[in-house]
């Protein structure tokens, strides 16, 4: 569903992404594990065109986002975007809507579809994630497990093909990482295909389909979490493993 490959982004003189490629494919649940600083983020931010690349392809279903740095029209790159969803390590939802408006907004705004097809679907999607009841609160008034179930929430209603977090429990107490890696795991059994930064080795044990490792702006070897955790192929992973867990 996804081919990234060659991937070079720099902010000035630091090379951020040296040579990055990787593929998800369909009902993939791919995380991404490495030291801060090593371009976790940048590399997701890139597949959104929240950063723009200096060099190589990104191909999503068969469009070319990118290729050989050179970008699509502005117009298939929204039409492109628009198959992925994402989730931030802050939420980023609107303060001054509820909870029930943060879901609402785009499809009716972005897509103009019709109000009863919206309403329909984000009462649903709050019953998935477990916040039925929330819809008319605002954000200021949920707990941080809350707020991040509700930007999941939101982000499933453009019925994306494939879902990408960066680190989504990284700002939440410990005792609320569990009921957001429940809503992840959910989405993992209903074969949604997914791409999770995470520093949460345990999850991405067990959850993941596939784990890449990447350091100083590169993949260093990407597996399954049983090649990647029990034998790792590359000192760097062993290094970084031994301080991770
Ligand atoms: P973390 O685990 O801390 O989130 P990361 O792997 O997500 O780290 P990135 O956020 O992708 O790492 O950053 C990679 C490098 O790029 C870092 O050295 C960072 O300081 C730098 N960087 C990121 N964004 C920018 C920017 N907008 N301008 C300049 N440098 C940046
Ligand atoms: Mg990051």
């Amino acid at each position: 569903i996804i081919q990234v490959s060659h991937l070079k982004k720099s902010f000035g003189p630091l090379d951020v992404l040296k040579d990055v490629s990787f593929d998800v494919n369909k009902n993939d649940v791919v995380a991404v594990i490495g030291p801060s600083g090593s371009g976790k983020s940048t590399m997701l931010r890139s597949l959104v065109y929240l950063e723009q690349v200096n060099g190589g392809s990104i191909r999503v279903q068969d469009d070319d986002l990118v290729r050989d740095g050179v970008y699509a029209s502005p117009q298939k790159i929204k039409q492109i975007t628009a198959k992925m969803g994402m989730v931030f390590q802050h939420f980023n939802l609107f303060p001054h809507l509820t909870v029930r408006e943060n879901l609402e907004l785009a499809p009716r705004v972005v897509k103009g579809e019709p109000d009863e097809a919206v309403r329909r679907r984000s009462a649903e999607l709050l019953d998935k994630v477990g916040l039925a009841e929330k819809a008319d609160h605002y954000p200021a008034k949920l707990s941080g497990g809350q707020k991040q179930r509700v930007a999941i929430a939101r982000a499933l209603m453009m019925n994306p093909d494939i879902l990408l977090f960066d680190e989504p429990t990284s700002a939440l107490d410990p005792e609320l990482t569990g009921e957001v890696l429940q809503v992840i795991k959910q989405l993992a059994r209903e074969h949604m295909t997914m791409m999770v930064v995470t520093h949460e080795m345990g999850f991405a044990r067990e959850v993941a389909g596939k784990v890449m490792f990447m350091d100083n702006g590169e993949v260093i070897e990407a597996g399954t979490p049983d090649q990647l955790f029990e034998h790792p192929q590359f000192e760097r992973t062993k290094a970084f493993l031994h301080r991770a867990l």
